[in-house]
């Protein structure tokens, strides 16, 4: 099939966080499993800087945002490795900057005029197509307009008219609302700015786009496609979503096994799998000594690796770790976002000589403390789908989460009758709940090392690649593309 897949993000050219691994692991799986399938990403400065040998597709493509056009070069990539074709939007005022999205936690003020822009660019740039497109798949509120574009048939190229669209919801906390008066930019008919359309409380929401005018919705789990039916996950748009819930399915992002597997891991100093467990207590070790710490093997070092941010529970981290830290662990932060809570790690790390707080985005670094931590962290209030849990178990570090989406599909609590299990999950989201999980582990670390391993050792075991879960999008594209056929046939 010919999937053209719109999104903001893919690792490695540019990425924030699971999105970018998402899109761009799902699209080489789809590619090895025959799928011809073409991504359309921003051209960032980050992705610049990789110096890819890149065609030029389109010198002079001329998209219509609202009053003005707008020109853009569109570059071609083809990966050799995967085959995967990519192509990059290029206009340097609205994506040649530092970041992706925002400096020092502030979004830049133009967010909506860059990604409306994008999404016209994205569907504009199909007309250089020689097929018909089969699968539009676009991901959150950045690639959001997307299906509501296609819907209404603006400007749409022939190559697209045949085509069917899917809109993946990444994390609904973030959804790509903006005054009315950005309306006329979209190019969408004025029936468009309605509660119909992709009007919100008197604003428009890119995101709605996506939930309205896709002929499927997914999400990332299981769970949180029950979650975000919820008033507590939902965040305004539960109703709309339950409206919605005959075509909405969740899926579990899978892990990419060629960039995250101890056994040949480039960026860890020594590799081990299940048979050889060992060898993982050397990385403990050379991570010890790279950021100060004794080099202990019997201390636990307890990781943790996200986006500084309340969803991810950092400011309850930060009120409990004083009473923590005062046990005999190691802890290692790394990470980047809010500032408030930032400030409050860098305060606890000058308190507390077991605690370091790295403020940073560092991929290498991130390899390495997943593969020597004993102990993985991820305490979020909501959790879309969640990768690092997934790294964690690959690598036989023992998972603390909350029992909430993709961490509570892939963590199962563990049983010490039947040792079955892969790591611990709390419930409800609490200081002392989680506090009482970490602790919970600590102990089984400090004295059962026979279960300790055991444990791990079924995490280790459990199959979480895109191997198989790319199967689940190849279903979903034939089976809509099957529906099309029934209705030209019928
Ligand atoms: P989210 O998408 O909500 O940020 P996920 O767990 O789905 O969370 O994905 C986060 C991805 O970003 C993972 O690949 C994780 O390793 C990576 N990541 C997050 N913070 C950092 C950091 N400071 N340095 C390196 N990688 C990071």
């Amino acid at each position: 099939m010919h999937i053209l897949t719109i999104a903001s993000e893919a690792h490695p050219y540019s990425k924030t966080g699971g999105l970018g691994d998402m899109v761009g692991d799902l699209s080489r799986h789809l590619s090895k499993i025959g799928h011809d399938v073409r991504v359309v990403l921003p051209y960032y400065r980050c992705t610049k800087e990789k110096n890819l040998d890149i065609e030029i597709q389109t010198d002079d493509l001329r998209v219509n945002s609202g009053e003005k056009t707008v020109q853009c070069r569109i570059l071609k990539y083809l990966e050799p490795s995967s085959s995967v074709r990519f192509f990059f939007v290029e206009n340097d005022a609205y994506f040649d900057r530092p970041e992706l999205y925002n400096e020092n936690n502030v979004d830049y003020p133009d967010n909506a005029e860059r990604f409306i822009f994008f999404c016209n660019a994205a569907m504009q740039l199909a007309k250089s197509f020689d097929f018909d497109v089969d699968i539009i798949h676009s991901h959150d509120w950045q690639a959001g307009l997307v299906p509501a574009l296609f819907k209404a048939g603006v400007h749409l190229p022939k190559q697209l008219s045949k085509a069917k669209t899917v809109f993946t919801i990444h994390n609904l906390g973030y959804q790509g609302n903006y005054p009315m008066s950005y309306f006329k930019m979209t190019g969408l008919p004025p029936s468009y700015a309605s509660t119909q359309g992709i009007e919100f409380y008197s604003n428009i929401s890119l995101i709605k786009s996506g939930i309205v005018f896709s002929d499927m919705l997914t999400t990332v789990s299981q769970k949180y496609a029950l979650e975000i039916q919820s008033p507590e996950f939902g965040f305004g748009f539960d109703g709309l979503i339950r409206e919605k819930r005959n075509k909405l399915i969740g899926i579990l992002n899978g892990i990419d096994e060629n960039l995250w597997n101890p056994l040949s891991d480039p960026f860890i100093s020594c590799h081990f799998g299940a048979d050889s467990i060992e060898t993982k207590a050397i990385c403990k070790s050379n991570l010890q000594r790279k950021i100060n710490f004794p080099q202990d093997p019997k201390t636990p070092l307890v990781g943790g690796i996200s986006r500084i941010a309340y969803q991810k529970g950092h400011d309850m981290i930060a009120r409990v770790l004083p009473g923590i830290l005062s046990s005999d662990i190691h802890m290692v932060v790394l990470g980047t976002g809010d500032p408030e809570i930032e400030r409050q790690f860098h305060e606890i790390s000058r308190h507390y000589n077991n605690f370091k707080f790295i403020n940073a985005f560092d991929e290498p670094l991130s390899h390495q403390i997943i593969a020597a931590s004993d102990i993985f962290i991820v305490p979020s209030r909501y959790e879309p789908c969640g990768l690092t849990q997934m790294f964690a178990l690959k690598y036989g570090t023992m998972p603390v989460v909350h029992a909430t989406g993709g961490l509570d599909d892939t963590i199962k609590n563990i049983d010490p009758i039947t040792e079955k299990g892969n790591g611990f999950k709390f419930s409800p989201f609490s200081e002392i709940e989680f506090t009482s999980a970490l602790f919970r582990a600590i102990a089984l670390f400090d004295k059962d090392k026979n279960l300790w391993k055991k444990i791990i050792v079924n995490g280790m075991d459990e199959n979480h690649s895109w191997e198989y879960r790319v199967m689940h999008y190849h279903n979903l594209y034939r089976s809509l593309a099957r529906q099309e056929t029934k209705k030209i046939t019928g």
